[in-house]
């Protein structure tokens, strides 16, 4: 018969939890906001997000209301912007469909776009009561400890067995600390290198009497990320910048962006960069001299960019199909970027200002 670990574990996270604004007063969009920000995210980067969200975007209305660009701004640092493009979209679906209220079970709040098994099990359990699982990472390796579960964590298989743990020990009534109360567990005491002298499972865990801890949760090898390598223009004409604005769909989709070109490994990047912008923008460009290189890493891929400064040669309209705008450097902080064009932009108003 498997241990019961909900009755230590309640009293553990209960004498201990830290106060956050959706936990004290769980309303529904809150938990939903404070969620959807949390995925991919540490607590301590995203709590000054979701305070200056609350305070621009207060209602599921206001949300709906907004601007995808006042929307992405809003959201920039955080990354995977995804996530704030189906909040902002299930919002404007709540408002027009629902008066704004939220459904109230995890199974009509999956229909909504951008939620998922965790996300909808964590609104239900925490802002409406229902006795549902929300199992993230963090559960996740309290769970493949205190079982000692052998399948590896990213399988269906693996999926299915957490999930039906973190069911069979959900104590009816109290599913929004239990949840909680696993999660808290995972992020704190049962972590990488778990202090199991002061963890409330201890007498339960079966990795611990076995001595797996360490070898919990089983994950398969990560293949090493491939490298996207790319060039990029800061072209000047008369003290601006061209600044360019992605595709509608796809990766930083509706953000903007230098003008640049893809290369590949080793490219001569002045001359791809030439020949890219020139049929691009249709004028004549002149590449000056390096403004340096920047990385970033995405979930799929890691992104290697390097910047030249550029002179317009002939001062003709611009051909790109694509929105565009020059700016003064200064004016590059309001407009939604990701992180590579963000940090550029802040070189160049910190470099060159205007
Ligand atoms: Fe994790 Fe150790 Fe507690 Fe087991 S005893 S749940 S390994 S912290």
């Amino acid at each position: 018969m498997k241990a019961k670990i909900a009755p230590p574990l309640l009293r553990w996270y209960r004498a201990r939890k830290r106060s956050l604004p959706w936990r004290d007063q769980p309303e529904p969009y809150a938990v939903w906001v404070a969620e959807i920000m949390a995925q991919q995210t540490r607590l301590d980067t995203m709590l000054p997000y979701y305070q200056r969200w609350m305070l621009t975007f207060p209602t599921v209305q206001a949300l709906a209301a907004a601007s995808e660009q006042q929307v992405l701004n809003a959201w920039e640092g955080l990354g995977y912007y995804s996530r704030a493009r189906n909040l902002h979209k299930a919002a404007r679906q709540l408002s027009a469909e629902a008066g704004g209220q939220l459904p109230r079970s995890a199974a009509e709040l999956r229909k909504l776009p951008g939620v998922g098994v965790y996300t909808a099990g964590a609104i239900a359990s925490m802002a409406f009561g229902e006795d549902v699982p929300a199992v993230d990472g963090n559960a996740i390796r309290v769970l493949s400890r205190m079982f000692d579960v052998e399948e590896p964590v990213h399988t269906s298989a693996g999926q299915q067995r957490f999930w039906a743990l973190a069911a069979e020990q959900l104590p009816p009534g109290a599913a929004a600390d239990y949840n909680q109360a696993l999660m808290e567990l995972g992020a704190t005491l049962c972590s990488p290198r778990p202090k199991c002298v002061e963890c409330p499972l201890a007498a339960h865990c079966l990795a611990r009497q076995r001595g797996t801890q360490l070898l919990r949760p089983v994950k398969q090898r990560a293949a090493a990320l491939p490298v996207r390598y790319s060039a990029a223009a800061v072209v000047w004409h008369g003290g601006k910048v061209l600044v360019v604005q992605r595709p509608a769909r796809g990766l930083l989709a509706g953000m903007w962006e230098f003008p640049n070109v893809a290369l590949a490994e080793n490219a001569r990047a002045k001359a791809h960069l030439r020949a890219g912008l020139n049929a691009e923008l249709g004028t004549a460009l002149r590449i000056g001299a390096g403004r340096g290189e920047y990385e970033h890493t995405y979930s799929h891929f890691r992104a290697q960019l390097r910047v030249y400064d550029c002179d317009v040669l002939l001062d003709t309209a611009l051909t790109t199909s694509r929105p565009h705008k020059w700016l003064m450097p200064r004016s590059l902080s309001r407009l939604p970027m990701g992180k590579l064009d963000r940090s550029v932009a802040n070189d160049l108003i910190e470099r060159d200002g205007d």
